[in-house]
């Protein structure tokens, strides 16, 4: 039998693509080690090589230790081949980050979102990435594409099908920002795109099976499952925040009683505040009162921990994860909130569960999400690469 020429194109282009993955991740390395580690033969990984060099993708950087023979020449993956956009976009703020290819920043901004109104989001979001864009420096592929972060539920189209805190419905995200730009555009929730950041640049490096739990003013959560995001077929985040902790418990906006943002979020923290008398006081006040010795304070906030930890046990016991990855405005309050979250865990999650999770705090701070963005537009440009 034998082959076509459409299915050796293919099979160059696969080719290509696992020999780009080997350098991605282990460079710098020689062409003798791809061939090692991919089973490609020496003949094979030299042209594919050639290739990527010709493409700017991949770049000789010297020679490394000899193992008996000639000394080889390495390889290295060229980061700055090309630049992408991430947006973190908030209620009342975006954020923004222009990277390389490595996701090493280049360029940061934020600026503060006065209206929810879509129009006029975008009038603000149009110019703050043609700023981000500008600053690239020349390369090769120019900007790969724009990954956008978003408060609520969106569908594989990039629209944001409810987004509650900023009252937007059926919103064509991506279709605006792709004619506008001419650029792949990739959207996704917060949370999912919190966990990617974190998973690729932050805390979670490594770590196959994440459970990510972003606590603002409501929870949302992004769960990696062997190191994918796993999706649910209509967006898994929004739900979590929704799932009974209190049988008979507060009545929700989403209809159902009990859910557990309702009891583990900074919403519930200033609304438990207030009734205590402190209504004057936001997140950073009430973290100030406990730092200076509030016990009340301090025991609301050891409260907020344990029905965190409750939800925690919860989703622990379902998803049996590595980690759990606790971020967002509230996992600044860690020091009062870890060793309650830690108890409640222990007490409530099943034994063998437990054996293997910790329990993480986010390492990137407020650009979890960002870094996410980004990462979207990366990996979306690296699985192009290899399939076109
Ligand atoms: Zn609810």
């Amino acid at each position: 039998m034998s082959m076509t020429t459409g299915d050796q194109a293919m099979i160059k282009r696969i080719n290509t693509a696992i020999v780009l993955e080997a350098i991605l991740r282990h460079a710098p390395l020689s062409r003798a080690k791809i061939s090692e580690t991919t089973g490609l033969n020496k003949a094979t990984v030299s042209s594919l090589v050639q290739d990527l060099i010709d493409n700017k993708l991949v770049a000789e950087t010297g020679t490394g230790a000899s193992s008996g023979g000639r000394k080889p020449v390495m390889l290295e993956f060229v980061a700055d081949a090309g630049y992408a956009v991430g947006i973190d976009l908030g209620v009342n703020y975006m954020r923004g980050v222009l990277t390389d290819l490595r996701g090493n920043v280049v360029s940061e901004r934020m600026t503060a979102l006065t209206t929810v109104d879509p129009d006029r989001v975008f009038g603000t979001l149009r110019p703050f990435i043609q700023q981000l864009m500008d600053e690239a420096p020349d390369s090769p592929f120019g900007i790969v594409g724009i990954g956008v972060g978003v408060p609520g539920l969106v569908d594989r189209n990039g629209s944001v099908l409810f987004a509650p805190n900023m009252d937007w419905r059926d919103v064509p995200l991506r279709e605006a920002l792709s004619r506008t730009f001419n650029l792949p555009v990739m959207i996704d929730n917060e949370a999912n795109a919190g966990a990617l950041g974190e998973q690729r640049f932050g805390i979670g490096r490594g770590i196959s099976n994440i459970v990510y739990v972003s606590v603002g003013i409501g929870i949302g959560t992004g769960l990696i499952l062997q190191s994918r995001l796993y999706k649910g077929s209509s967006g898994f985040s929004g739900e979590i925040g929704h799932m009974t902790i209190e049988a008979g418990g507060k009545p929700c906006r989403c209809g159902n009683l009990g859910c557990w943002e309702l009891y583990a979020s900074e919403q519930a923290l200033l609304e438990q505040a207030a009734e205590l008398g402190y209504k004057d006081k936001d997140l950073d006040g009430l973290l100030a009162a406990a730092e200076a010795g509030d016990e009340s304070v301090a025991s609301l906030l050891k409260r907020i921990g344990e029905y965190l930890g409750i939800g925690i046990a919860n989703i622990v016991n379902v998803f049996n994860p590595n980690a759990v990855i606790i971020a967002g405005r509230l996992s600044r309050a860690r020091p009062w909130l870890e060793e309650a979250v830690k108890d409640t865990l222990e007490r409530r999650a099943l034994g063998f569960h437990l054996r293997n999770v910790n329990v993480l705090y986010a390492e990137l701070g407020d650009r979890s999400a960002v870094m996410g963005a980004v990462e979207m537009a990366i990996s979306s440009f690296f699985e192009r690469l290899k399939t076109s």
